[in-house]
C-alpha cells in the first residue's frame, strides 16, 4: 500500500497545462495538418489525388484537401515527385462547418467560433456528453477516453462524459454510422434535453472515412443530425479534440492558421 502512494507523490503533478501552458510536445511519427506547397506543385500532376484512399484530395488548378476525408495516412506526400504535400505537427483542425474542412493551397483553415453567448452561459462552464460509438473501430473512442485520465483531465473544464443521454448536454459521435447503429444514435440524440450539441470526431464519423459509399453505412452523421463541431483525425489525437471542445466552449480565442507552407 504504502508503494504505490510513495511512487505517486514522486510522480508529481502530471496533468497537462493546456491552454494556459504551452501543449505538450507531439511525437514524431505525429502527422497533423497537410499544408501544400503551390510553388512546387506542377500544372496536370495528379499523383497525390491518385494515391489518396478516400478522395480527400481534389484539384482544379492546384489540390484541394478536404480534411474531413483525410485519414493523415501520408500516402499523398509519398507518391508526390515535388514533395509539395507534408504534414505539420500542427494538431489545430477543429471546425464548426463541414464547408471550413475544405482547404486549398491557397486556403485559411478556419478553426472553430465559440459557441453563441446563450450556449455559452450554459454549457460555457459545464459541459456534460454522451459518446456514441456509431460503428468505429473504437481508435477514436480510445482517444476521447484518454482526456478522463490524469494525464489530460478535462473534468477541470467542466467537461464530462455520462452514462445517460437524458443526464447529457449533447452527444460525441465516433464512427461511419453504420445501419445497426443508425437507430440507436437517433434515439439517443432525441433522449438529450434540448437546446444539446453534436460533436463528430474522427473521419468515419465526419464523412465515412475509408467506409465512405459502403451499402451498410451512412458517411457519417452529415444529414441524420444537425453538427455543432467536427473534429477531424484518424483518430484525431486527444490534443486534436481537447482543443476543438474548448474553441466551442470559448476557452481559446478564435484564430485560423494557413494551410499552405509559403
Ligand atoms: S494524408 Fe489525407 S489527403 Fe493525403 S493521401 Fe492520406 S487521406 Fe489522402
Amino acid at each position: 500500500m504504502l508503494k504505490p502512494l510513495l511512487a505517486r507523490l514522486k510522480q508529481g503533478h502530471r496533468t497537462i497545462t493546456y491552454p494556459d501552458g504551452e501543449p505538450p510536445a507531439m511525437p514524431d511519427r505525429f502527422r497533423g495538418r497537410p499544408v501544400i506547397d503551390a510553388s512546387k506543385c506542377v500544372e496536370g500532376c495528379r499523383a497525390c489525388i491518385e494515391a489518396c484512399p478516400t478522395e480527400a484530395l481534389t484539384a482544379e488548378r492546384l489540390p484541394q484537401v478536404d480534411l474531413g476525408k483525410c485519414l493523415f495516412c501520408a500516402d499523398c506526400s509519398e507518391a508526390c515527385p515535388q514533395h509539395a504535400i507534408t504534414h505539420l505537427q500542427d494538431y489545430r483542425l477543429s471546425t464548426r462547418t463541414r464547408e471550413d474542412l475544405f482547404v486549398g493551397a491557397q486556403d485559411e483553415l478556419r478553426l472553430a467560433r465559440a459557441l453563441d453567448a446563450k450556449l455559452k452561459r450554459l454549457f460555457g462552464r459545464s459541459l456534460r456528453l454522451r459518446q456514441v460509438s456509431a460503428g468505429g473501430c473504437n481508435a477514436c473512442e480510445a482517444d476521447v477516453n484518454v482526456l478522463s485520465t490524469i494525464g489530460w483531465d478535462i473534468g477541470r473544464f467542466g467537461i464530462q462524459m455520462v452514462a445517460s443521454p437524458r443526464h447529457a448536454d449533447g452527444i460525441l459521435v465516433t464512427g461511419c454510422v453504420s445501419e445497426n447503429m443508425r437507430l440507436a444514435l437517433e434515439k439517443t440524440y432525441e433522449a438529450v434535453p434540448a437546446p444539446k450539441l453534436v460533436i463528430v470526431v474522427g473521419a468515419c464519423a465526419i464523412s465515412g472515412g475509408p467506409y465512405a459509399g459502403h451499402s451498410q453505412q451512412h458517411n457519417g452523421v452529415e444529414g441524420l443530425l444537425p453538427i455543432d463541431l467536427y473534429i477531424p483525425g484518424c483518430p484525431p489525437h486527444p490534443l486534436t479534440i481537447l482543443d476543438g471542445l474548448l474553441r466551442l466552449l470559448g476557452r481559446i480565442e478564435v484564430d485560423s492558421v494557413r494551410i499552405q507552407s509559403k
